[in-house]
């Protein structure tokens, strides 16, 4: 830990704290457990920060990777392809929203997303018009990158570098809710405030950009899926792309394939990232409509081109681990899977519901926040500390503790976590 300190800047982390919160280092894990230097176990309640699938060391995707190094190991995607690069495309495209048609790889979420607002733009431009900016929602998140940063809507996070950014409009969130409204009747308020934005300046909108069914970074909060029916609606009728983010939502995390599902709705842009190689490389990529496709096709010197790539796009490795990652999921049912995760955990979070110290229990499958009463300066903090002496990883966001369990996790260790969250509460706040 001390040659930690001496040489390293960590991302999210406010060095000035760090050293006097007992930092683990972390030395192994396997399944749904990391193991630290001193060989403590700890349940990973939050996937590894939402990536793992079925589990680490999964022996599946390890021997994918093996082999896959074995055969090619990096070879660019610019000009040059490659066979597991054009695998995954025909698998994300077998999985994603009917008329979804085609697949641009980046790394990281933050690069997809920031791949997905230039398409957007650009996309606009050369079907000739002139469409500058983006509706996006308060407490959004979309990644650290500026274009990313410019959509996001977590004043914590976004706020300094706002004279850095690109101007968009921003509505308020479908998640946070007026006292005693339902979730539909929220829902509703905001469609209509993007309406009246749009009646105003939706010509210059090239994209409405929304985190689908739950903003995570945001505290996981969750909307009513008549949210995303109705911005399908505004996008179609004011000529502006529907850009959804699934980098926290896709891949199964919700009990389906994507959140988009549970509204019924394909958008012209979606970004994945996070749990598409199961948690094992960073992996992510757009999938747009041919529509956005088609805007960039021309002669060489048009200038039509998506001008626009990173070194390791669609390194074969982590294509690798994906096709593993997928492979497995339909083999073992894992978004049905994830499904009735969500439906144990909502059982037995109910008494958890019901504590003084607890403001609100948020979920949509699998993916949970439980938002507790402030009751120091970092309440949530508290919490999850509590519970790593209980032998559980969890973060908070600011006071909602996070639950984002391995879709591969057991009954067991199900209860596990959620015992050991519920005694931290208990001993924390309550
Ligand atoms: C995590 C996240 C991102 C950013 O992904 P990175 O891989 O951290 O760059 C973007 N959008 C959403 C919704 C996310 O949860």
């Amino acid at each position: 830990m001390a040659r930690d300190l001496a040489a390293v800047w960590h991302p999210f982390t406010q060095h000035a704290q760090w050293p006097a919160d007992d930092p683990l280092v972390i030395d192994r894990a396997e399944g749904v457990y990391l193991f630290d230097t001193d060989a403590n176990r700890y349940l990973d309640g939050v996937s590894s920060l939402w990536v793992t699938v079925h589990g680490h060391a999964e022996p599946a995707i390890n021997a994918a990777v093996r082999n896959q190094l074995e055969r090619l190991d990096h070879s660019t995607f610019l000009g040059l392809t490659h066979e597991p690069g054009i695998r995954i495309a025909e698998e994300l495209l077998r999985i994603a929203p009917v008329g979804l048609e085609k697949v641009f790889f980046a790394g990281d979420g933050s690069s997809a997303a920031e791949a997905a607002i230039k398409m957007a733009y650009q996309a606009a431009r050369q079907r000739g018009q002139d469409r500058p900016l983006y509706v996006h929602c308060a407490e959004g998140y979309h990644g650290d990158t500026l274009g990313a940063v410019s959509l996001g809507g977590v004043e914590l996070f976004h706020a300094t570098y706002r004279p850095l950014l690109i101007e968009t409009r921003m509505v308020s969130s479908p998640g946070v809710l007026s006292a005693g409204q339902t979730r539909p009747e929220r829902a509703a308020q905001v469609l209509a405030e993007m309406r009246s934005l749009l009646e105003r300046e939706g010509d210059r909108v090239c994209a409405v950009v929304v985190e689908p069914m739950v903003q995570a970074a945001g505290g996981m909060l969750t909307h009513d899926r008549s949210f995303l029916v109705g911005v399908r609606r505004l996008c179609d009728e004011f000529g502006a792309a529907m850009l959804v983010d699934e980098v926290a939502t896709g891949i199964g995390a919700t009990g389906t394939w994507f959140a988009v599902e549970h509204a019924g709705v394909t958008p012209d842009l979606m970004v994945v990232g996070k749990r598409l190689t199961g948690g094992v490389l960073p992996l992510s990529a757009v999938v747009v409509r041919g529509w956005v496709y088609d805007a960039f096709l021309g002669a060489p010197d048009s200038g039509r081109t998506f001008f626009h790539g990173h070194t390791y796009t669609a390194n074969p490795l982590a294509c690798a681990a994906a096709l593993a990652n997928l492979d497995l999921m339909h083999a073992r049912g894992t978004v049905q899977r994830a499904a009735a995760i969500g439906e144990r955990m909502a059982a037995s979070l109910e008494s958890v519901a019901k504590y003084d110290g607890v403001v609100e229990v948020r979920r949509m499958g699998t993916m949970t926040g439980v938002e507790v009463r402030s009751v120091g300066v970092r309440t949530g903090f508290d919490v999850c500390r509590a519970a790593r002496r209980r032998g559980v990883i969890v973060r908070p966001l600011g006071d909602v503790v996070v639950l984002m369990p391995p879709l591969g996790i057991s009954d067991d260790q199900l209860d596990e976590l959620i015992g050991a969250l519920d005694e931290s509460i208990r001993e924390v706040v309550q």
